[in-house]
């Protein structure tokens, strides 16, 4: 009960007009800006069109003070940077009290994230310390035209349907957001913004961990958000010489090869390959879903996909329903047939 009328106490006191402006967090890896960061600031920019107020982003490192103009370019208004050898590798410590003590002094109403490992990391310590919520793994943002709140809408109860959520009295509204899922930013060349340096200074112990090595994960290399074309198998694949098959014809196309958690979980591909709620989120200009049923949980990570491409022998899978292709046969006749289509041409 303490509890709660702690809650209740600041509830009163937020005085939500104080905040205003989006923020991004601009992540970055080996000073690289991360890919969801520019779908962040595209998403962010029709946001605070709607609002009516200015976009920034946020980037935390150690010497990535020209990652600035980068943003800058992808429409951010201003950028704050906290520039220090402390800040180089991401640390939980580090990276909440620099930032959080940014949200103190400059307020922003909304804060976004990409749903990185980082960002599912930092958003909730955020959001604990800055007393407000947070909606984790979102697909969709709105503003409602009527009181100008966030609404943030990701899958719930195992993807079955979709919760859209707000927070009305605490500030700022944080969300997590799918990366893949939003449209990249345009670039423009040599636009320029303001640069706010962030003060950082930590106490001896303060932050609690080192980061001792990095050693680079699969998924890194794979990078199917970044793929044009996604051969992916299912069930339907029968087993790990199937997909030998789908990447002969992946090969020819220069295409990446993905699975569905079921093939995953038959041990038939590495997770990092996984497409859907609990794997990747990808958007392709082609996906070429091969013994794949479309179960909602896959859908969800390739619905938004330029074109699909559909190969059942079951003419009433669900998969069918969001193709704009389909083929209805055996893939072991189906695939070859099209490889050898394609080596005569
Ligand atoms: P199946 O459903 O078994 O489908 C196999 C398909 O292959 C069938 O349609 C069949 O007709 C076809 N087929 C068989 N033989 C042939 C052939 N010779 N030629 C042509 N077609 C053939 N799933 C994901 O994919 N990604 C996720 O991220 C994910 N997350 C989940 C999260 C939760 C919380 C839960 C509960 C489930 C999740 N799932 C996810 C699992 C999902 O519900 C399905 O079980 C899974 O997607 C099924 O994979 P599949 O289509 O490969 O297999």
């Amino acid at each position: 009960f303490k509890a709660i009328e702690k809650i209740e106490e600041k509830k009163e006191t937020t005085d939500l007009s104080e905040y205003s402006g989006i923020w991004v967090f601009a992540e970055q890896r080996d000073k690289k800006i991360m890919p969801v960061v520019i779908e962040l600031l595209g998403e962010g920019k029709k946001l605070a069109a709607e609002i009516g107020c200015e976009l920034s982003a946020v980037v935390c490192g150690s010497g990535i003070g020209n990652l600035a103009d980068e943003l800058f370019e992808y429409g951010a208004d201003k950028v704050y940077v906290a520039d220090s050898p402390e800040l180089e590798k991401y640390t939980t410590d580090g990276y909440t009290k620099v930032i959080f003590e940014a949200i103190g002094k400059y307020k922003p109403e909304i804060v976004l994230l990409g749903a990185t490992h980082i960002g599912r990391d930092l958003g909730p310590c955020l959001a604990v310390k800055a007393n407000t919520g947070l909606t984790a793994d979102c697909t969709k943002l709105e503003i409602d035209p009527d009181d100008k709140k966030i609404k943030q809408t990701r899958p719930a109860f195992g993807g079955n349907l979709m919760a859209t959520i707000v927070c009305p009295n605490h500030r700022p509204q944080m969300s997590t957001v799918r990366p893949g899922v939003m449209d990249k930013a345009a670039k423009v060349s040599g636009r320029k913004g303001e640069t706010v340096k962030l003060s950082v200074s930590f106490s001896e112990g303060e932050i609690r961990t080192k980061v001792v090595d990095v050693v680079k994960h699969l998924k890194e290399m794979v990078s199917l958000t970044d793929a044009e074309i996604i051969v992916s198998g299912g069930k339907g694949m029968k087993g790990p010489e199937g997909f030998e098959l789908l990447r002969q014809l992946s090969h020819r196309l220069g295409g990446v090869v993905a699975a569905s958690r079921a093939a995953v979980d038959a041990g038939w591909m590495d997770h990092a390959y996984q497409v859907g709620q609990t794997g990747t989120t990808v958007k392709p200009k082609i996906y070429i879903a091969c013994g794949i049923s479309g179960a909602i949980q896959h859908i969800a990570g390739m619905q938004n996909s330029e074109q699909i491409i559909a190969i059942n022998s079951a003419e009433n899978a669900p998969i069918f329903e969001v193709a704009d292709y389909g083929i209805v046969g055996d893939l072991f006749k189906v695939i070859p047939a099209i490889i050898d289509e394609l080596d005569k041409q």
